[in-house]
């Protein structure tokens, strides 16, 4: 099957990078679709978010909107069958023995992404968009450059295709995150993704911090606050205006 060299497919979950990752896509490809995946997640509230971000992100602008198609929720119970993680259960969030933090849930970026390669391929994709991410990272193996380029490798030989594995954050820091998003869609993206985008572990919107919405506890609360509050010290004089 022939796939169009300016199409992509963004593994789209409502969050920070995510959203960020499929703004990128926007501005470069002409041709974008998003796929999520429904695992039983405790933050469940990140898929209500997902429809909400899709709006406002064509509202943003007309390019985009053109250019942006159908979106995709697969529905995936296997990881709540295979057994308890802090993402899936109501366990404690923390470390375990084998120095991986207890929201791990093994195996869930490599079904990812061989599914959103299966519906890239069908649907006639060539990229594949990812938000993982080696700096800042939370310890996560299935997040790491090489398991995407081997995961690259092992899809184009399965599949007899040839498609693209992007992942536009790998080494950016979330400071580093939010001057790309600024350079992308200017103030008025980086107060979408703020607003709207998801990514507290309890599945918490609540208050509104000055980083967006969470608990502000979680391991991925405290990430998003960081981030913000590095990337504001550094463009507080005048970086932040669109
Ligand atoms: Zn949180």
């Amino acid at each position: 099957m022939e796939h169009n060299a300016d199409s992509a497919l963004i593994v789209f979950s409502g969050g920070q990078d995510s959203t960020t990752c499929l703004a990128w896509a926007l501005s470069r490809f002409q041709r974008v679709e998003t796929i999520g995946f429904d695992y039983g997640q405790r933050h469940a509230v990140e898929l209500a978010c997902r429809s909400e971000v899709l709006a406002r992100l064509r509202a943003l602008s007309p390019e985009w909107d053109k250019r942006l198609g159908p979106d995709s929720l697969l529905t995936l119970n296997v990881f709540q069958q295979l057994g308890e993680t802090a993402l899936t259960h109501d366990v404690q969030i923390s470390m375990t023995a084998s120095g991986l933090p207890s929201t791990f849930v093994p195996g869930r970026n490599l079904i990812f992404m061989t599914l959103a390669a299966a519906q890239a391929y069908r649907r006639g994709l060539k990229h594949l968009v990812t938000g993982v991410c080696e700096t800042d990272f939370s310890g996560y193996p299935d997040c790491r450059d090489d398991t995407m380029k081997a995961l690259q490798v092992a899809i184009n030989l399965g599949m007899q295709a040839r498609l693209v594995i992007d992942t536009p954050l790998m080494w950016l820091t979330k400071a580093e995150t939010w001057v790309l998003a600024h350079s992308l869609g200017g103030t008025a993206l980086v107060e979408l993704i703020l607003e709207h985008t998801h990514t507290c572990y309890q599945g918490q919107r609540g208050e509104r911090h000055a980083w967006g919405h969470g608990c502000g506890t979680c391991p991925a609360c405290e990430l998003r606050a960081a981030g913000w509050e590095q990337y504001r010290e550094k463009n507080a004089s005048g970086g932040q205006r669109a």
